[in-house]
């Protein structure tokens, strides 16, 4: 048996299933590129594209059945597509979760999954690292709706369970952080939970399956923001919530079923497209970043280099431990420095750029730049900013499949 391979029997599919089985113990690279595909009687080779609002029935009797949700079948595209199907099978198949519900954003999965499980008087302890409209979710939209949020330090276990409450219901986690590229114990932080009685969530975005598999460390809930690695061409917006079958086709699908944050299908089949080369891109982005990360360690104008794969990043071993899932260890795409002065001398290097892009985006093969002090994390307070490690001589740069010398050379050019 496959543990990678969703036990799931198709919920909506009345379509041939494909050939392969659970049995057939595929690969994670096998089944990037295969899992999920159901073949319509056209017999297409590449996944199919349906573009379709509502789907037709046989008769009165059947259309009465599938919305009462006691036969099979697809009845519009708020509830289920097969694209965005396909998608969220090969994509559950990779995180080895039992299932996944397909939403139109990363935010929106955040939203779906707060939704679902929350309730007015939980309680949630949240990393104080996670993307920045995360904390404003918790803490202003949920905080309105009776849910109380408490962040802490993503790397400090015991902050964490110090911060138990009898109602913690939740515990949000984004591993590494972005952009001090922190991480959180996922085994040690499960543990908390279990303890607390809470869900451990972990947002994979960083990572991917390909590196890290936070359902095998003991989460109980994974978070993508599919519009960063999962596309990996900077193309289209889109987000996963994945777990439990029970849990995602119970609460999870029925707030989504309702409420509308749904994948699109022609963003799920470019994002299906996308995982087929999940694997290779991660590989080489993140050999690329490592080594980008070692040069900017050797020039004279770089302060502190933060990137897992760095011996001298202050969780290696862990970062080995926990991001090697596919037994190789890779650290990922992105590495964040300090250029020595403050704000003037960071801004020439991202001026001086040509070849990388000034954007704040992650996750493309065009490689990226930005200055987390005056741009993702540009709203919250100096003195949060500080409190996070986010300095004025930051940069982060999510590098891409550009040669590494010409990014190297672009960056030299504003270090000076
Ligand atoms: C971008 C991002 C999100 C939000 O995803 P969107 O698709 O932009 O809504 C959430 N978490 C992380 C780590 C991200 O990088």
């Amino acid at each position: 048996m496959n543990p990678f391979w969703p036990t799931v029997p198709k919920r909506v599919f009345h379509l041939a299933d494909a050939a392969m089985t659970s049995e057939d113990n595929l690969d994670f690279d096998t089944l990037a590129v295969r899992a999920g595909q159901h073949r319509s009687e056209f017999g297409e080779n590449s996944e199919g594209l349906y573009l379709t609002s509502s789907f037709v029935h046989e008769s009165a009797a059947m259309a009465a059945e599938r919305f009462a949700n006691r036969a099979p079948g697809n009845v519009y595209s708020r509830f289920t597509n097969p694209t965005v199907d396909a998608f969220g099978e090969r994509l559950a198949a990779l995180e080895g979760a039992e299932a996944c519900v397909a939403t139109s954003s990363g935010m929106a999965a955040v939203l779906t999954c707060a939704m679902a499980l929350l309730k007015a008087g939980d309680h949630v302890i949240c990393s104080n690292a996670v993307f920045g409209s995360v904390i404003t979710l918790f803490e202003k939209n949920l905080g309105r709706f009776g849910v109380a949020t408490t962040f802490v330090s993503p790397a400090d276990v015991a902050a964490w369970r110090a911060a138990v409450r009898p109602n913690t219901r939740m515990l949000f986690v984004e591993t590494p952080s972005n952009p001090t590229m922190e991480l959180s114990d996922i085994a040690a932080l499960k543990e908390v939970a279990a303890a607390a009685g809470a869900w451990l969530v972990v947002d994979n975005c960083f990572c991917t399956p390909a590196i890290q598999r936070p359902i095998e460390l003991g989460a109980d809930i994974v978070i993508h923001s599919a519009t960063k690695f999962l596309d990996g061409q900077g193309r289209v917006l889109g987000g996963a919530v994945l777990g439990k079958r029970e849990v995602m086709m119970g609460e999870v699908y029925a707030f989504l079923r309702t409420a509308g944050p749904s994948m699109s299908a022609f963003n799920a089949w470019v994002i299906l497209k996308g995982l087929e080369t999940l694997s290779i891109r991660m590989r080489e982005q993140s050999r690329r970043a490592l080594a980008l990360a070692h040069w900017l360690e050797r020039h004279p104008r770089v302060g502190r280099v933060l990137h897992p794969g760095l011996a001298s990043h202050p969780q290696h071993a862990l970062a080995r431990r926990q991001q090697s899932a596919g037994g190789e260890f890779l650290g990922g795409a992105v590495v964040s420095f300090e250029v020595k002065g403050a704000r003037e001398e960071a801004w020439r290097v991202v001026d001086n750029c040509r070849v990388i892009s000034v954007t704040a985006n992650v996750g493309d093969t065009k490689s990226t730049i930005t200055h987390p002090a005056s741009t993702t994390h540009g709203r919250i307070s100096p003195e949060a900013r500080a409190a996070a490690g986010i300095g004025e001589g930051l940069l982060r740069v999510s590098v891409g499949l550009e040669s590494v010398a010409d990014i190297e050379a672009d960056l030299a050019r504003g270090l000076g």
